[in-house]
């Protein structure tokens, strides 16, 4: 079941608030604010799907209400609709220049604004569909490479800024080639599912992510991990995967699928290129010394 959308009203007019509310709640869950500060408030703490955002309001006026969403990271992106009795082009145009989606003048009509609102709501689900599949590896359904860079560069600075540790780990599935030949594709991608779905339960704490870098290899990053819990849990999910006991019988390592882990954790004065070249080489150097293991870079 799809929750409902999330509308905030905001108006200082209590009859015009709760006709709003009445048409809205038989589809979406309403929130109501009555002034631009409180507008504000809900808007940051339930960030709606959609703000219904009166112009003239006493303390501060809509387009003002508007200017701090957009410079909120939190609530940039929230789609607006002015229901304004300012009924001249150019309201209507700073409206819109502002970044409102819509300008519906008052008196309303309530059809056509049920019809907008479901326009606009319509347009941020697609919004939401495309940025979720722009960030989002088909097959397994981890991040994709992509939204690992982005969370990568991220954490890299955030872990810069506190000065806490940075983990990251490189997961590679051993004779995967091996695998595909002899059990062929379809046979490999659910293995790569099943890999993907474990790596995921094993780096739930927030900030934590498992992403498909590319092929059958996965990355993990760990903020706020140090390398002996790192790698520890690293381990842990490698131990896991072997005993998903997915069968493998052309693997020169053991007889079920096995993977191999290269870690790091963040150096002063590296950057993220280095210390993702550091957890690559620490891949190879688990493949040399004969797979299925984990090997992490020596902390000083
Ligand atoms: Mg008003």
């Amino acid at each position: 079941m799809n929750a409902l959308q999330k509308v905030l009203v905001a108006d200082d007019d209590a009859i015009n608030r709760e006709v709003l509310a009445e048409l809205l709640k038989p589809e979406y869950t309403v929130l109501l604010a009555k002034d631009g500060t409180q507008a504000l408030d809900r808007a940051t703490r339930h960030v709606p799907d959609l703000v219904l955002l009166d112009v003239m309001m006493p303390d501060m006026d809509g387009f003002e209400v508007l200017r701090r969403l957009r410079a909120d990271p939190r609530t940039a992106d929230i789609a607006v609709i002015f229901v304004s009795g300012l009924g001249r082009p150019e309201d209507e145009a700073q409206g819109l220049k502002l970044g409102a989606s819509d300008y519906i003048a008052k008196p309303f009509n309530a059809t056509v604004v049920m019809a907008r609102v479901a326009l606009h709501l319509q347009m941020v689900r697609q919004r939401r569909m495309l940025e979720h599949l722009a960030h989002v590896d088909g097959l397994t359904e981890l991040a994709n490479r992509r939204r690992f860079d982005e969370v990568f560069e991220a954490e890299y600075q955030r872990a810069r800024r506190r000065d806490t540790p940075l983990s990251l780990a490189l997961l590679d599935i051993d004779s995967f080639k091996q695998y595909n030949d002899h059990y062929g594709h379809p046979a490999g991608d659910r293995a790569l599912r099943a890999v993907a779905r474990t790596a995921d339960a094993f780096v739930r704490r927030p900030g934590d992510l498992a992403a498909r870098y590319g092929g059958e290899e996965l990355v993990l990053l760990m903020p706020e991990t140090d390398a002996a819990h790192a790698r520890g849990l690293a381990d842990r999910l490698r131990d896991a995967l072997n005993r998903l006991a997915i069968a493998h019988v052309a693997s020169p390592v053991a007889p079920v699928l096995t993977v191999s882990v290269g870690g790091a954790t963040l150096l002063p004065g590296e950057d993220t290129a280095a210390l993702f070249a550091a957890a690559d080489a620490h891949l190879y150097r688990a493949k040399q010394a004969g797979r299925n293991r984990v090997v992490w870079r020596a902390t000083p």
